[in-house]
């Protein structure tokens, strides 16, 4: 953990305000992961991928490049909406899972990288259930509070609240 919190403060802090282009890179990680995992599972040698990892790699390179989010598309072994086809999909989260440590050992940099993106989307995930959640809750209250006041004093006018408008969205 000490090494990459290391590199993580290495990192530029703020991000560039134009859409970066993550697809090359992404591609490239993908077509290592693979080599790794074909060369340790199916025994091929150097870059050449087994028929089989081959053709999943087609598959997922032409999905990749049809891809509804765009450049700025999250990483795909953290795509809430994978495109790729349930057993190709499977498949593909499989290899890239089961060869994080090779990955690590053989392209560091790059798989730290990727590490922090597959980070970086948990947060933003974590984060936007938390909203989701307070904004439910927010409601609940809402709703609570309007009923215990009925049931309390319906004529009293204490509260301030009068000049907030309450929202009935339904
Ligand atoms: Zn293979």
């Amino acid at each position: 953990m000490g090494i990459l919190d290391k590199i993580k403060n290495l990192l530029p802090k703020r991000k560039p305000a134009e859409p970066v282009n993550n697809i090359p890179k992404e591609k490239e990680n993908i077509r290592k992961t693979f080599g790794v995992y074909c060369r340790s599972k199916h025994n091929t040698e150097g870059d050449k991928l087994c028929p089989k990892c081959t053709a999943l790699l087609t598959t997922i390179f032409t999905k990749i490049g049809r891809c509804p989010y765009g450049i700025t598309k999250p990483i795909c072994d953290k795509c809430e909406t994978p495109c790729f086809g349930e057993k190709q999909t499977k498949d593909f989260l499989e290899i890239m899972n089961s060869s994080q440590k090779k990955m690590l050992l053989s392209h560091p940099m790059m798989t730290i990288k990727h590490k922090i993106q597959r980070l970086g989307v948990d947060y933003a995930i974590q984060e936007r259930n938390k909203k989701s959640t307070d904004k439910q809750k927010e409601a609940e209250e809402k709703v609570k509070s309007k009923i215990a006041n009925a049931l309390k004093s319906p004529k009293s006018s204490k509260s301030k609240s009068k000049s907030k408008s309450k929202k009935k969205k339904k």
